[in-house]
């Protein structure tokens, strides 16, 4: 069992690709292969999806889900082809997405944005600042990305530019997105997801704020036809990702004018303010919990996890 997830959640929230770590046996978790577009793959286990490019460079992924996970990961990469594992770009600190990477460490270079080696290195708390809370102790040195970035970073192999590209404070303070320019794929890590309201790290950093401002900037560069990668669930679409969109924006801004108008989270959850948005309430994150998520974003009333050495 990946002991870099050790979970700790309100009663009720079962099941998410993050909160079952715990209770999940991985032996019995089947890695399927997607082909996206062109040389891009997508790997479906438990987890994160993982994004792969493959070609005559080699290989280089993006995620690599749970520690358990990885001799599974490496036998569905050989599926696809010999050429060695050479990169790994996290698109953001949790185990689901980076839990493999001690594993991989030394075969393959970990790269990821500066937050993510600093959020792996010290270990913390991730949540809501409410219902919603993973604890993560310290990370091994061999769980830590060896290059880091602050802005964006380029990887130049298999004929094409895989750029990581940082989005402040979204689903945490260290997200990437990846963009695959050439195949004309892109993977959006935990910024976009498809099992409904998404769970937004708060206490790492995140905002939905940001992720509105990520999954727009993002929108608006990339070519109707491309092929998206969410953080969890199936390929998408560019129309996907609008809808997602425009419910973050409709639902915080819903929320805002209630904060305004001096209501207390428990009057806004008796009001069901977010009834019209139910369709998106998940078995990982409750309609009440994303109330709870843009409520304690919007007042402030969260602890921020600040990033810490030891
Ligand atoms: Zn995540």
């Amino acid at each position: 069992m990946n002991t870099r997830v050790r979970v700790c959640v309100a009663a009720a929230l079962l099941c998410s690709a993050i909160v079952f770590a715990q209770q999940q046996d991985f032996s019995k978790v089947e890695i399927k292969v997607h082909k996206v577009a062109g040389n891009i793959y997508m790997l479906e286990g438990s987890g994160g999806n993982i994004g792969v490019s493959v070609g005559d460079d080699g290989i280089a992924i993006v995620d690599d889900q749970y520690a358990p996970l990885a001799d599974k990961i490496r036998a569905a990469l050989k599926g696809i082809t010999d050429k060695p594992l050479r990169f790994i770009i996290n698109t953001h600190y949790h185990a689901d997405h980076s839990g493999g990477n001690e594993s991989f460490h030394r075969e393959a270079t970990l790269v990821a944005h500066d937050n993510v080696r600093k959020r792996i290195e010290s270990g913390g708390v991730a949540g809501t600042g409410g219902s919603i809370r993973f604890e993560s102790p310290p990370g091994p040195k061999g769980a830590l990305p060896v290059v880091t970035f602050d802005r964006s970073l380029t990887l130049h192999m298999n004929g094409e530019d895989i750029r990581a590209l940082h989005f402040p404070s979204g689903h945490t303070d260290g997200d990437s997105v990846v963009f695959f320019t050439k195949a004309n794929v892109v993977h959006m890590g935990d910024d976009f997801v498809t099992y409904g309201f998404p769970f937004v790290d708060l206490l790492g950093g995140g905002s939905v704020k940001g992720i509105i401002a990520a999954c727009e900037s993002v929108v608006a560069q990339l070519r109707p036809d491309v092929k998206v990668i969410p953080g969890h669930g199936p390929i998408s679409t560019l129309d996907d990702m609008r809808r997602f969109t425009t419910m973050l924006k409709e639902t915080h801004a819903v929320v805002e004018k209630a904060v305004k108008a001096g209501k207390s989270f428990e009057q806004m959850k008796q009001e069901k303010i977010l009834a019209p948005w139910q369709k998106w309430n998940g078995p990982f994150v409750s309609t009440d919990a994303f109330l709870e998520t843009l409520y304690n974003e919007l007042t402030g009333k969260r602890p921020i996890a600040a990033l810490s050495h030891h």
